[in-house]
């Protein structure tokens, strides 16, 4: 049952492209099911979250984590009346526009844009994923990308800089980027997509950060959302040890933070008393934590900066990935025949998308293949 302040599908803004609507299925339904077919969604499966695919096969991927991401959403938008469809679409799609190697590709790819075009804009994966369902997607005979509803493009749209706001609404006016230039919010169900992905990748992190050895138990329990959930997990089986305790711990961690969305969501929604999805943009964010919570997943999440995404051996990964992406950016730029379709324009925006689309083998594949360096073993 949807509540008044969720995204209905009967009442969408809308596709870009008209189109008839299906016998059976929401159109959110629909924008769900566009993402899962896409070829962008099957590459996340070989693209870094954190650790790099081929470092051990029960690393989160990109997919794994969107997953969770969709799960945790979806949980979520049940409770609070808001629309499944549209929250696991969102999901599924946030992180298309991820380059291979994760943030460290995507920072490489930016700094070599840039370097490239000064007035490129660089690269960023939010506006990529929008690029991803919007154009380069080529599965559909009357139009590039997926032709997704404005919901589902608002809520993957999640920031963006006031430039390339005024860009889109030069292009789309009074569409995704007019928010960033009013201000304003997206829905409550990409509101909730926001946070669901702050909670898979903080509690993900800790199981693979401590699965890999680069986190060690003692120097979690230092960090209060673990502890206070460790010392709970003990207390009701002293017995309790190793990953056995690891996973209990995580899993109240990550029950505790639902609860804790949903109560204070649920008393900003009664402050607030949206009655439509519109009051909801014109609101303050109103899916959240209570202040207490904020404050406990702010210091996971430092914890994680320093212990692990800051940890020697991933830095190492890191600065290696770094120069893969370098490599393949100057050994295309310098010969476009080796990616360009014949008589295609051969512009920095086109190779950008051409690196970013890169699962992370293949872009280790073709840094061999063009530099003779082989930086990673496979
Ligand atoms: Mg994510």
């Amino acid at each position: 049952m949807l509540q008044p302040y969720a995204c209905d599908p009967a009442a969408s803004r809308g596709r870009r492209h008209l189109e008839a609507q299906a016998p059976t299925r929401s159109e959110y339904q629909r924008d769900r099911d566009r993402i899962v077919h896409s070829t962008s969604f099957r590459r996340l499966v070989y693209k870094t979250q954190v650790f790099l695919n081929h470092e051990g096969d029960l690393f989160r991927t990109r997919l794994t984590h969107s997953l969770e991401v969709a799960q945790l959403g979806r949980s979520i938008a049940r409770s609070l009346g808001l629309s499944e469809d549209l929250v696991e679409a969102v999901a599924l799609a946030h992180d298309l526009g991820h380059t291979p190697f994760g943030h460290a590709g995507q920072d490489a790819l930016n700094e070599c844009l840039r370097a490239a075009e000064p007035t490129s804009g660089g690269f960023e994966h939010n506006q990529q994923s929008l690029r991803v369902v919007d154009s380069l997607e080529e599965r559909y005979p009357d139009f590039d990308g997926l032709n997704l509803t404005f919901e589902t493009r608002e809520g993957i749209l999640k920031h963006c800089s006031r430039r390339y706001a005024e860009s889109l609404e030069r292009r789309e006016p009074g569409g995704i980027g007019r928010r960033f230039i009013d201000r304003a919010q997206p829905s409550l169900e990409a509101q909730l997509c926001n946070l669901a992905d702050e909670i898979a990748y903080n509690a993900h992190d800790v199981d693979d950060g401590a699965r890999s050895g680069l986190i060690r138990i003692e120097q979690l329990e230092e960090v209060t959302l673990f502890s206070r959930f460790q010392r709970e997990a003990l207390a009701q089986r002293p017995s309790l040890t190793g990953r056995r305790l690891l996973f209990d711990t995580i899993r109240r961690m990550l029950s505790a933070q639902v609860y804790d969305v949903l109560d204070a969501t649920r008393a900003s929604l009664n402050n607030a008393q949206p009655n439509h999805v519109d009051d909801v943009r014109d609101a303050p964010v109103l899916v959240c934590f209570s202040e207490a919570m904020a404050r406990e997943s702010i210091e996971l999440k430092q914890f994680l900066r320093v212990n692990l995404y800051r940890h020697p051996q991933v830095v190492s990964t890191t600065d290696r990935a770094k120069e893969v992406i370098r490599d393949l950016f100057a050994a295309y730029r310098a010969h476009p025949d080796e990616w360009a379709a014949e008589g295609e324009t051969a512009s920095l925006r086109k190779l950008s998308d051409y690196i970013a689309g890169m699962t992370d083998r293949f872009a280790m594949r073709e840094h061999e293949r063009l530099t003779g360096r082989r930086l990673f073993d496979e």
